[in-house]
């Protein structure tokens, strides 16, 4: 079956419905296609689907009708032309570099990015000769100043992990289109459900799937979608170097992304409350959270997000011994680095997710060693405070 395009169709019903294409079979429930290859009828059809001159699937590389189902979801979601599944989300952002940047180029990049991201781009890409300038997320300024004749691709994450910055993602973009340079945005932490950055003037938008379009912690997997001009790029990247999606994790995606909203507007909505909790603790030396007034950039996040998302950090007053005591008094929540799951998770960044960067580039971040990020769960709100409780009021 496929989608009535007569049909004004809203995103819930994008979410349920988009991408099924049902075999003969007839099957409600969407089939999963375990397979590496594919069969021809004939030689003559094995040629032209090699030469391109017919569409269809060759090897799983290249495509596979399970994924091809998540990208075509997240394409409706995200209001893109079209998308691209990758792996992880690294590979996403690695794919994406690798198909629209060469040797010589520029990047633009918000400070504070994931760190693996940073890590990619001030440590690896300098490798061949791709040159990235990081800059204050906040300060639109420092992005004009950053760019040189050979800036060709701007990225940043809004908002920031784990500090949630807020970055302005149409004065961005036009910066970025004044010095003929692509936008790209990680919309990992708000996912389409909250942000559509193409809508606000991005050119492309990455995705860790590991995350919120999951939603449930069970696989690794990441997408790039925009214009097609820039997924072809990509895929031809894809389809040689191979961080593809497995057919089964993107079925695990595709089902997660039917759950999306319900999911991000209630963990959004307990985030709020704890984060409103946070700031009446007095172990508590500052909150991190757009949905906020306290926030710096709050107006900005609730013109460009639907919520404050379900992420909020916080700064414990006593440094590094006192973030751990919190830490371990937790009995609930999962001491991990991931995030976007149901279960609530928590982690004390400068030690783990950020422990791999210099110290003086975590300072310059504003990661301090008393810093805490919760990725609020489904859980009552009220056995996560106390379970904060703890460890704050020893
Ligand atoms: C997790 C994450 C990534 C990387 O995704 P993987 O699926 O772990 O490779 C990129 N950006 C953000 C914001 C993330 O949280």
């Amino acid at each position: 079956m496929t989608l009535p395009e007569d049909l004004p169709l809203h995103p819930d019903t994008l979410a349920i419905r988009s991408g099924i294409e049902r075999s003969q079979f007839g099957e409600h429930g969407e089939a999963m296609y375990l397979t590496s290859s594919f069969v021809f009828e004939n030689a003559a059809q094995a040629a032209a689907r090699f030469s391109g001159e017919e569409e269809g699937n060759v090897y799983a590389r290249f495509s596979n009708p399970t994924v091809t189902a998540m990208q075509t979801r997240l394409a409706a979601l995200e209001g893109a032309e079209a998308c691209v599944a990758t792996a992880s989300g690294m590979s996403a952002i690695l794919s994406l570099v690798m198909a629209t940047l060469q040797a010589g180029d520029h990047i633009v990049a918000s400070n504070g990015l994931f760190g693996a991201t940073q890590q990619l781009f001030g440590g690896i890409l300098s490798k061949f000769g791709i040159e990235t300038t990081f800059v204050p997320a906040t300060d639109l300024d420092a992005y004009r100043k950053a760019v040189t004749p050979r800036t060709r691709l701007f990225f940043i994450e809004t908002p920031s992990n784990p500090l949630t910055e807020v970055v302005d993602i149409a004065a961005v973009a036009e910066i970025a289109h004044q010095a003929g340079a692509l936008l790209a945005v990680d919309n990992c932490f708000c996912t389409p459900a909250l942000q559509r950055p193409l809508e606000l003037g991005a050119d492309v938008v990455v995705h860790s799937a590991t995350k919120y379009l999951d939603g449930q912690g069970r696989v690794l997997g990441g997408a790039v979608a925009g214009r097609k001009a820039i997924t072809e790029e990509v895929f031809r990247f894809l389809r040689t170097a191979g961080p593809t999606l497995s057919p089964f994790n993107a079925w695990v995606i595709f089902k997660g992304m039917e759950t999306l909203r319900i999911r991000m507007e209630a963990q959004s909505a307990a985030a709020l409350e704890l984060a409103r909790w946070l700031e009446t603790q007095p172990g508590v030396a500052r909150v991190y959270y757009p949905g906020l007034p306290s926030h710096p950039q709050h107006e900005l996040a609730m013109r460009q997000q639907k919520s404050g998302g379900a992420i909020v950090s916080f700064d414990v007053r006593g440094g590094r011994e006192a973030a751990w005591r919190v830490v371990d008094s937790t009995r609930l929540m999962s001491i991990t680095a991931n995030l976007g799951d149901t279960k609530t998770t928590i982690t004390h960044p400068a030690t783990t997710t950020h422990g791999r960067i210099t110290a003086e580039a975590r300072a310059a971040a504003g990661i301090g060693d008393g810093l805490l990020r919760v990725a609020v769960g489904l859980e009552a709100v009220e056995d996560l405070k106390a379970d904060l409780a703890r460890g704050l009021q020893a």
